[in-house]
């Protein structure tokens, strides 16, 4: 730093104190060409440094001043400013700037002196200088002409590089495009991405519930598991049964026909032998009448002979005596010659007639003969036709040991196919549930582009499927057996017929509709029984129930059928079938719990229900059923229009005892069928429900509630099962659970304003799916199937 200063003019003493170490090096060496314009570079200066050091020496004598342009401007410009102050100030202040003034033009003019010197030197320098420069300037110009052939490279690649980058624009265009695609699409994923959330947290949700009920299935499933091997045996066992039963049976049938067949031919046989033993009877009858005129006609005969006989004896004593006349008269020879002439031609005649007579003896013997001969033939044909009789006969009787015989392999038979039916509807599960979906109707507003029901196509899912759409959520769900809008009451009750055999078998069914008002739960249950073909479940299960109850007639069993009908109502028990008709005043009445009949319901050890008061009937015919069941809508529709439509908020339960006898087999069967088309399930929003209707909807809730309570308890093998809760519940307690079977219809309506119900409605049903309610009876207790059947 000292060796630079050295050639720069004297600073100011009035200078800043840091002096030119504050200012920043780049301006200071500014300062120094504009200064000392006439150095010639820079760096020939530095060379002289060492030279330059003495004559810095004397520099130094004047008080180490160093000057700049701007400082030496300054101090001119102080001189041009002082006119402006007091004279006294001004002199001394002129005095001082002309001190510094004079060290000023001093430090100049030893400048000068050292520029003089440093002149020449830098001529020297300048001139090794220029020739360094010429050198430089050629190696300069190779070089330039080496740069110009790289700039013509360069301007190619550049012209190759613009059309790259011509392409990269392009490129980059795209994948702005692309870009910008992938923006919207990421718009539309966060969307989706917000509702999977939320379905996440659903989810969540649905997972800490399925996870407790996991534990519990586990648990379960263990247990299923070894009764599932424990089943498949017996199921296997049963299979083999089953196919040497069917082979037996196929054996025995085939056997029975062609017995049947030698049967008919026997009988056929027998009967033309019948005919061959009657013809030959009429034959032997007449050969008897015959045989007896030919007795007659010979002891008539026999009597003429005898008379002949007698006659011819009596001629011949006569002839004697006339022999004896004769020789009395040949004594008197002459006397009457003529007149023994005359005897002679007379007993010569007579003996004459006694031969013919015995020809004709004779003859009738030979015919005698002959009939005898025939009556013989006759006694022989009658005893072999009677030995033969008497074969067919027996034949007969083993024929009918062997048809009774078959007849019970054909009971056992079916008693095995009630087992093996039993079988199948346990491995299907004892709480099953179907989903109705009925058709949209003009009342629903007709909106068909909205569909918010859809039926999953994929083959695990065909028929079991079903899709509901809301609000653009897609929540789909899977059932026993899902029937779509365009399903027949006959498809649906095709479905459910095998649980109504159950019950004429001896088990306890029932059969729920569950769902909101309109969606079709009457007309599942009831539907319109005035067109045959929309008759709904319960005067169909009824039909099937009277054929197979007359069918199995044959069979030795004979059925008594009970029926009631009732309506449970604010949890108040309505008898749909009381003979004096319920007046509007007695309903009233009824629902506040005051009427004369209490509807008490209680339960015997046989795991019979008994209902005090109602009104139970014996029914033998369809046609009984219908009226009744004619009679019992007509009261539920009473109670629609008088009591605010109520049917849609009550509980309607069918119920039918079925007593089975089988007096060849002393088998005795107990089933119940009931039906139930319960309350609409909707919800009422609670600040519109007051007084009536909320205690209505309070009633609705607490028995829908107790239901699904007692079907979860049921499924968890909880101890303590709430049948109590509910009137629901309790009536059905022993229909629900045990080896009782339920079935649940779900119905479902598709008009796009009902989905949020639809979604309720499908999630409890849901839930009601996953439960499998007792353990086959089979199983835990291999009970004889006789004994299984005499307990209802
Ligand atoms: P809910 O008993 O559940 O209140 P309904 O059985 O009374 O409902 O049904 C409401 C309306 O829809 C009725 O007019 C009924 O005839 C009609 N309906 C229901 N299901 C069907 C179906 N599967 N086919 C034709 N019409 C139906
Ligand atoms: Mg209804």
């Amino acid at each position: 730093m000292a060796s630079r200063n050295q050639n720069r003019p004297p600073r100011s003493p009035n200078a800043k104190k840091e002096g030119l170490g504050g200012i920043p090096f780049d301006k200071r060496r500014k300062v120094e060409t504009q200064g000392t314009g006439r150095r010639q570079a820079f760096s020939a200066v530095n060379k002289q440094d060492v030279t330059m050091n003495s004559d810095v020496g004397s520099i130094e004598d004047c008080g180490k001043v160093e000057f700049t342009k701007d400082e030496v401007l300054a101090l001119l410009s102080e001189r041009a400013k002082a006119g402006k102050f007091d004279t006294k100030a001004k002199i001394e202040q002129m005095t001082d700037i002309i001190k510094r003034l004079k060290v000023c033009v001093k430090w100049f003019q030893q400048a000068d002196e050292t520029h003089v010197q440093e002149k020449e030197s830098l001529k020297v320098s300048l001139e090794s200088a220029e020739q360094k420069y010429n050198h430089k300037e050629l190696e300069a110009r190779t070089k330039e002409e080496e740069l110009h052939a790289t700039i013509s490279n360069l301007k190619e690649n550049v012209v190759s590089l613009h059309e790259k980058l011509a392409k990269e624009e392009s490129c980059k265009q795209d994948a702005i495009e692309c870009h910008r695609r992938e923006k919207e699409s990421r718009v539309a994923a966060e969307k989706v991405q917000a509702s999977l959330g939320e379905e996440l947290y659903k989810v969540k949700e649905e997972k800490l519930a399925a996870k407790q009920k996991v534990t519990s299935l586990e648990d379960m499933y263990k247990r299923l598991q070894e009764y599932n091997t424990s089943l498949q045996q017996y199921n296997s066992k049963l299979q083999t049964d089953l196919e040497t039963v069917r082979a037996a049976l196929t054996r025995a049938e085939k056997e029975k026909s062609s017995i049947l067949e030698n049967l008919s031919t026997l009988r056929g046989h027998s009967k033309s032998l019948q005919d061959q033993l009657a013809s030959s009877r009429v034959l032997q009858d007449d050969a008897i009448k015959q045989k007896d005129s030919l007795l007659l006609e010979v002891t008539n005969l026999r009597n003429e002979l005898q008379q002949v006989r007698d006659d011819r004896d009596r001629q011949v004593v006569q002839s004697q005596k006339l022999a004896e006349e004769i020789e009395k008269y040949q004594e008197n020879v002459g006397k009457s010659s003529q007149e023994l002439d005359i005897l002679i031609a007379k007993s010569g005649s007579l003996e004459e007639t006694c031969s013919l007579q015995k020809e004709r003896i004779n003859m009738l013997e030979q015919q005698l003969a002959i009939a005898s001969e025939r009556q013989k033939m006759a006694d022989a044909s009658v005893s072999l036709t009677r030995t033969e009789f008497e074969e067919q006969k027996h034949l007969l009787c083993e024929l009918q040991d062997r048809l009774a015989d078959m007849e019970h392999q054909l009971c056992e038979a079916e008693l095995l196919r009630k087992k093996l039916h039993n079988t199948i509807l346990e491995l299907k599960g004892n709480i099953r549930v179907f989903c109705r979906v009925r058709p949209l109707l003009p009342e629903d507003g007709g909106r068909h582009e909205a569909t918010v029901i859809a039926y999953p196509t994929s083959t695990e899912t065909r028929g079991r499927g079903v899709d509901l759409v809301q609000s653009g959520n897609k929540h789909p769900f899977t059932f026993d057996k899902v029937f779509n809008h365009e399903a027949s009451q006959e498809e649906v009750f095709f479905e459910i017929s095998q649980l109504v055999q159950s019950a004429l078998d001896g088990y306890k069914v029932c059969i729920f509709a569950y769902g909101q008002t309109g969606s079709g739960k009457t007309y599942t249950m009831m539907g319109r029984p005035e067109t045959p073909e929309q008759k709904g479940l319960i005067p169909r299960s009824l039909e099937q129930i009277f054929q197979a109850s007359q069918s199995l007639g044959a069979q030795g069993w004979k059925y008594k059928m009970q029926v009631s009908m009732l309506e449970i109502y604010n949890e108040t028990i309505r008898d749909l079938l009381s003979t004096n008709r319920t007046t509007s005043m007695e309903l009233v009445r009824a629902d506040s719990g005051t009427s004369g009949k209490q509807y008490t319901i209680t339960h015997d050890v046989n795991g019979h229900t008994h209902v005090s008061d109602l009104t139970i009937f014996d029914v033998c015919s369809i046609g009984k059923i219908s009226s009744l069941l004619q009679q019992a809508a007509q009261s539920r529709s009473v109670g629609k229009t008088q009591m605010n439509e109520q049917s849609s908020r009550s509980h309607f339960v069918f119920t039918m005892r079925i007593s089975g006898v089988n007096e060849s087999t002393e088998q005795q069967v107990q089933g119940v069928l009931n039906l139930i088309d319960l309350a609409g399930s909707e919800r009422l929003s609670k600040s519109g429900a007051t007084g009536d209707r909320l205690k209505e909807t309070q009633a609705i809730n607490k028995s829908l509630s107790a239901l699904s309570d007692v079907i979860f308890a049921l499924a968890k093998k909880e101890d303590h099962v709430p049948f109590r809760n509910s009137k629901l519940t309790y009536l059905l307690q022993p229909c629900l659970g045990g080896d009782s079977k339920t079935l649940m219809f779900v119905n479902i309506s598709p008009d796009p304003s009902s989905a949020g119900e639809s979604l309720c409605s499908l999630r409890f049903a849901a839930r009601v799916n996953a439960c499998e309610i007792g353990i086959p009876r089979r199983q835990t207790s291999m009970k004889p199937l006789d004994s299984r059947l005499s307990y209802g």
